[in-house]
């Protein structure tokens, strides 16, 4: 699933179509077997000639701002990504499960493909409207922030809220920082040197500053290197992959040596998520 930094990558190269004016947005025949897709592209025919001001950010979701209201509220799913064509001939090319096309009055136009059907495209009334929408109102700290709110961090971290909880499992809750998902949890973790099953309120002042410090420092090195593509379904629209995998200390690198001690890095499940860590480097 992309975490922050790949939906943040995602969003920038999008930002191409900033100023540019759209056609029609196009809901292919291959959307129309899912509801959610279904007898909607009437519903999108006012975005024609609109020009696309501006594409924010909330965590993993993505809000596309006209000249005019409504906006669209965007999220990847599980496996989503855009990719940009110069001309219609080449969705069934670069795109195998295409479902909405933003077709501009001038090339690039681009193609949704929502691969396993776990994405989000639908209008919202607003920008004031979708930051009421719960899995946005929620969110904490942007860990994609730079430079990033230490400070304010160490606040939340002192929320009761999360005093008993692992801190492998808070990480990825966005209530506290978004942005991480299963890979940076893992990376933070280790950058950190905390077992993921250590509880919020066993940590130490020191401890506490080196996880905030790590999470920054993991995210934006991750956005720096455009996302992490080790399962080769996260690209940019512009096709390129990410090239965050190459760092990667612990992540999905179970039985392999740690890179710092040598020791085997290991695996746990926590909250149905895996986490892996290094058995001697993390305390
Ligand atoms: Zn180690």
């Amino acid at each position: 699933m992309p975490e922050g930094p790949e939906v943040e990558s995602v969003r920038r190269e999008l930002l191409i179509l900033q100023g540019q004016p759209i056609s029609q947005i196009k809901f292919t025949p291959l959307s129309q077997k899912y509801p959610k897709y279904q007898d909607k592209e009437h519903d999108f025919l006012p975005f024609s000639g609109q020009k696309v001001v501006d594409i924010h950010r909330y965590n993993k979701f993505l809000v596309w701002e006209f000249e005019k209201e409504p906006v669209i509220l965007n999220h990847l799913g599980m496996s989503g990504c855009w990719t940009m064509i110069n001309t219609l001939k080449e969705v069934e090319e670069v795109s195998t499960h295409p479902k909405v096309i933003v077709k501009m009055k001038h090339p690039p136009h681009a193609i949704f493909d929502d691969c396993r059907n776990f994405g989000q495209f639908r209008i919202f009334p607003s920008i004031e409207e979708v930051k009421k929408y719960p899995p946005i109102k929620k969110i904490g700290i942007d860990g994609l922030l730079d430079p990033f709110p230490l400070e304010e961090f160490l606040n939340r971290l002192a929320e009761k809220r999360f005093q008993q909880k692992q801190i492998g499992d808070l990480l990825m809750d966005a209530r506290l920082v978004s942005g991480i998902g299963n890979i940076y949890k893992a990376e933070t973790l280790f950058k950190a040197k905390l077992h993921p099953e250590r509880v919020v309120s066993t940590l130490t002042e020191d401890e506490t500053v080196l996880l905030g410090k790590s999470i920054s420092t993991i995210l934006l090195r991750a956005l720096n290197d455009k996302g992490s593509s080790f399962d080769a379904r996260y690209r940019l629209p512009s096709g390129e992959g990410g090239k965050a995998q190459r760092w990667h200390k612990v992540y999905q690198r179970i039985k392999e040596p740690c890179t710092e001690c040598g020791s085997k890095i290991e695996k746990i499940v926590q909250n149905n998520r895996s986490t892996y860590y290094c058995p001697v480097c993390q305390k």
